[in-house]
């Protein structure tokens, strides 16, 4: 997850330094020349602009196909370069250009729509990415007419002074929309992080609290039921089979936990070999009788590292909350009927009222 972050991040700077290497191959004149200039700068945008379509989209779990990406390159590329060296035509030139970059924006905008319903960053950076693409059509405009301009002052033409003026702004704004994005994406992860057990990837006990306050705090979610589940003799496992095996069972419990929950609840892993499931919209029996599931599965799961004869067990605790209940108070009631489970032997389920 942090990796393709990563890579997202490392692609948006590479379209901004592309953007740059465009805009400054025509400040600059470099190369040197009306035609290599032409076709290079022209390389450089749309790659630019492919490049940042490419990352929006991975970032949102979809690609642009690479044939694609290259058949888009090639024609602008291709054509911008047929428009000078074999039918010399400025306004061709500029057409290709801003409607094929007009375009393909266009279109990774109407892919990514679903942005505009997001987080604030994201809105930000659909509007901006929309309108940077849009803003490529009205100013051909300034193409017609008296405003045409003319390859000798084409420095000085209201097209290119447009374009120029446009491009700075809306190009920070896009920069801007892009770094905002990136680090509401960091935080996101580090919050995720911040509430996530990372040996079984359920929510820890931060997490965990957190989600149970919204849940007892939504009234049609009532009756909620908590059931807490402790793995029987685990110091054992460890002590006989290794602590990597123990950490493998701990995984493994997770799974099944996660399996025969579905979306039924939210789980999470208190401590040590300590689980907890919130089940919203289930009274004390539903849990009971889903705390009966578990503790038979469980007896029935085989386990990585573990002999395949070798069983191991779980006592549970079932609570339902009462009305202004704390979450503290409904674990602790949970808790308590999970130590009367293990009083009475172990492998079987107590339920409090
Ligand atoms: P009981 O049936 O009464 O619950 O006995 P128990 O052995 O399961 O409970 P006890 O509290 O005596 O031991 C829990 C053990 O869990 C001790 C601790 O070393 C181990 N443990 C805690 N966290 C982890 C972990 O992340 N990985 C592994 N492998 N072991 C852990
Ligand atoms: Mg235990
Ligand atoms: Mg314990």
């Amino acid at each position: 997850m942090e990796g393709a972050k990563a890579t997202i991040s490392a692609v948006f700077c590479s379209l901004l330094f592309m953007f740059c290497l465009g805009t400054s191959s025509q400040l600059f004149a470099f190369p040197p020349g009306h035609g290599p200039n032409a076709v290079v700068s022209a390389f450089l945008y749309t790659l630019s602009v492919l490049v940042l379509s490419d990352g929006l989209l991975r970032r949102s779990g979809k690609r642009l196909p690479l044939l694609g990406h290259l058949a888009r390159l090639v024609s602008v590329v291709v054509s911008v370069a047929y428009f000078y060296y074999i039918d010399r035509q400025l306004l061709m030139r500029i057409y290709i250009l801003n409607f094929g970059l007009g375009l393909i924006l266009s279109a990774t905008a109407w892919k990514l729509r679903h942005l505009r319903l997001g987080r604030a960053s994201e809105r930000f950076l659909f509007w901006i990415l929309l309108a940077f693409a849009v803003h490529f059509f009205p100013r051909t405009v300034l193409t017609v007419g008296s405003n045409a301009p003319a390859a000798q002052g084409f420095g000085f033409s209201p097209f290119w002074l447009a374009l120029q003026f446009s491009l700075a702004i809306l190009g920070v704004a896009l920069a801007l929309a892009l770094l905002a994005v990136t680090i509401g994406d960091t935080i996101e992860v580090l919050r995720r992080e911040r509430a996530t057990d990372p040996l079984t990837g359920l929510l820890n006990r931060r997490g965990f609290d957190e989600c149970v306050i919204s849940h007892l705090r939504t009234p049609n979610m009532r009756p909620v039921s908590l059931v807490v589940a402790d793995i029987d003799h685990f110091k054992n496992i460890n002590d006989a089979f290794g602590h990597q095996v123990g950490d493998k069972v701990l995984s493994g419990f997770g799974r099944l936990l996660l399996d025969m929950l579905g979306q039924a609840g939210i789980c999470g892993r208190l401590g040590g070999e300590e689980f907890v499931v919130l089940m919203p919209n289930c009274g004390g029996s539903v849990a009971r009788a889903f705390a009966e599931r578990l503790r038979h599965e469980m007896r029935d799961n085989s386990f990585d590292g573990l002999p395949a004869a070798q069983r191991v067990t779980v006592s549970l605790g079932v609570a339902e909350a009462r009305s202004r209940e704390s979450v503290a108070e409904l674990i602790a009631r949970a808790d308590a009927a999970l130590y009367a489970a293990k009083r009475a032997g172990r492998d079987c389920v107590k339920y409090t009222n």
